[in-house]
């Protein structure tokens, strides 16, 4: 698979616990993985498994309590917040169950905005949110705000969003859990073929085993282990 290339993203020895009412759970005992670049990783697993957690920390939104999340080579364990973030805005994207966009602002600012937090100007952003607002299906609703859209045009202007920066890789924590059966299908089939078009790296979570076998490689956590499903 890997043909030597080096992984775009490595999970090392990842562990995490909660401090709950019973007592602490190893949400995760051990998490290894490496994915390769323009690979599809599926994580799947019933919920409270882990799969947001890992995800989490793998966008280094989460310290883990141990091991180690490898982006390109690069360590971040002894990273600082300041470089974690700017590893995440530039490398990472990600998409949500629910589209956590910004409800004031315009589809296209939402795609626009992420770009200049980056660093890029407006006039650079602007082209490239148009193309890919465009690519999602939304070129006549650029100027719609979020509650203009239905439950899937909202999803799909969060992919673009997730892929306004080029990253490396992708998550998407059950992006679309929150549609009917009927539109899941259309977006999740979209969030495919961009997958593949783009070549970015994507772990997504999911509980759709059909969906999940349709990407490279499944992977599910059982009893806080990650491994092959
Ligand atoms: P999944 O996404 O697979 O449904 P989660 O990663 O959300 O699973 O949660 C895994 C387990 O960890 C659950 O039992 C959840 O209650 C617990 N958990 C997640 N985050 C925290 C937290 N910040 N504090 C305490 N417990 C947590
Ligand atoms: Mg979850």
């Amino acid at each position: 698979m890997n043909g030597g290339r080096q992984a775009v993203l490595e999970l090392r020895g990842v562990k995490q616990s909660f401090k709950q009412a019973a007592g602490r759970l190893d949400v995760i005992a051990t998490a290894d993985l490496q994915v390769y670049p323009g690979e599809m990783v599926a994580l799947i697993g019933p919920s409270g498994s882990g799969k947001s957690t890992l995800l989490h920390i793998t966008g280094l939104l989460e310290h883990a309590l141990g091991g180690d999340v490898i982006i390109s080579g690069q360590s971040t364990s002894e990273m600082s917040d300041r470089e974690r973030t700017r590893l995440r805005r530039t490398k990472m994207g990600f998409v949500y169950q629910y589209h956590h966009l910004l409800p004031e602002f315009s589809a296209l600012e939402n795609v626009v905005l992420p770009q200049m937090i980056a660093g890029r100007s407006r006039r650079a952003a602007k082209p490239r949110a148009v193309e890919l607002l465009t690519r999602v299906g939304l070129g006549q609703r650029l100027d719609h705000r979020p509650a203009k859209l239905s439950g899937g045009e909202q999803q799909r202007v969060a992919i673009a969003r997730a892929l306004a920066n080029q990253p490396s890789i992708l998550l998407a924590d059950e992006p679309t859990g929150n549609l009917d059966i009927h539109t899941a299908d259309d977006v999740f089939a979209l969030l495919l073929s961009l997958v593949r078009d783009t070549g970015v790296a994507a772990m997504i979570a999911t509980h759709n085993l059909e969906i999940a076998k349709k990407m490279d490689r499944v992977v599910t956590i059982r009893e806080g282990v990650l491994e092959p499903y």
